[in-house]
């Protein structure tokens, strides 16, 4: 394409709500064959609600969840905001965040841990069964949740959902027609991915939950090495590397600064339709379609 189209499409991807990066990122989108997606606060609108609190045996559901938030508070993950909402919560001290499994802080003196059942049991943290039954119940309906732990055992569940956006099945069913497979990438559990893949339309052969940011970069190598060129569409810290690692990275405006760092797009408004929009556009500014 010349220097001309090239800022023609620049500057129309501008009035669509696309900020385009470098030239090469046009030439990039033109040749997407895959469109990874990550689930939450792309697919989903990331605003979690707290649904319930399941407290294990002799807990108290208000003290789990007091303890939980007090140790959220720290973290600006979407399942964090659900669980402070709008309560004053205890300080904490020594905040940890263990990437895409959960947090932990000191709250009164207590270590406590709160995330993925998995984080709680890879600590050496009992489960009890009525907890273990709590979580499996959670994840049945499409829920995710999430555990809270201290002193050598699991006190609570967290129960925590969110909910598609609007305009994301029909996002999907654009990038379709325009030869993109899509792909649901996430570190959430199966069955909530299941869900939304159903909601929005993507085949449940194409949904890769419960990876852990490094592999959802794995992930995006892996469909490069069968020959894809794979757009990755995020929004989280936790997607950083995969945009980065995609041939096109997309990143949403509504989403972290790092990862819009580590994108060749951001969609300002963060509707995912525009990403079908980017692909349009730049085959009509590179002259496939006329
Ligand atoms: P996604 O890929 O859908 O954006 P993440 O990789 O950010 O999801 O998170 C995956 C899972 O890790 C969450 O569903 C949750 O179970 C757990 N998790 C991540 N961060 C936190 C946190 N701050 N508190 C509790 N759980 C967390
Ligand atoms: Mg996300």
């Amino acid at each position: 394409a010349t220097p001309t189209a090239l800022m023609v499409g620049t500057g129309r991807g501008a009035q669509l709500g696309i900020l385009i990066r470098g030239p090469e990122a046009l030439e990039q989108t033109r040749r997407a064959s895959v469109v990874v997606l990550d689930k939450t606060g792309t697919v989903t609108t990331g605003q979690m609600r707290l649904l319930d609190v399941v407290p294990a045996a002799g807990e108290d559901a208000e003290r789990v969840r007091a303890l939980a938030a007090a140790v959220e508070s720290g973290s600006e993950h979407p399942v964090a905001r659900a669980v402070v909402g709008d309560l004053e919560v205890p300080a904490a001290d020594g905040f940890r965040n263990h990437e895409g499994l959960g947090v932990e802080a000191e709250v009164d003196g207590v270590r406590v841990l709160v995330g993925r059942p998995s984080l709680l049991e890879e600590q050496g943290l009992a489960v009890p069964a009525e907890v273990a039954d709590a979580v499996e119940h959670a994840e049945a309906s499409g829920r995710t949740a999430v555990v809270a732990g201290w002193e050598g055992e699991a006190r609570g569940v967290l129960v925590v959902a969110d909910e598609v956006k609007p305009t994301s099945a029909d996002a999907v069913a654009r990038l379709r027609e325009l030869g993109l497979r899509p792909v649901l990438l996430t570190g959430d559990h199966e069955r909530a991915a299941r869900a939304v893949a159903a909601e929005v339309g993507i085949d449940p052969a194409d949904v890769v939950a419960g990876v852990l940011p490094r592999g959802k970069v794995e992930h995006v190598r892996r469909l490069q090495e069968q020959g894809e060129v794979v757009a990755m569409v995020g929004d989280g810290v936790n997607d950083a590397a995969a945009l980065a690692q995609a041939d096109l990275g997309i990143a949403l405006g509504t989403g972290t600064d790092v990862a819009m760092a580590a994108a060749d797009l951001t969609l300002v408004r963060g509707d995912l339709r525009v990403a079908a929009d980017a692909v349009r556009l730049s085959r009509r500014t590179l002259g496939t379609i006329r």
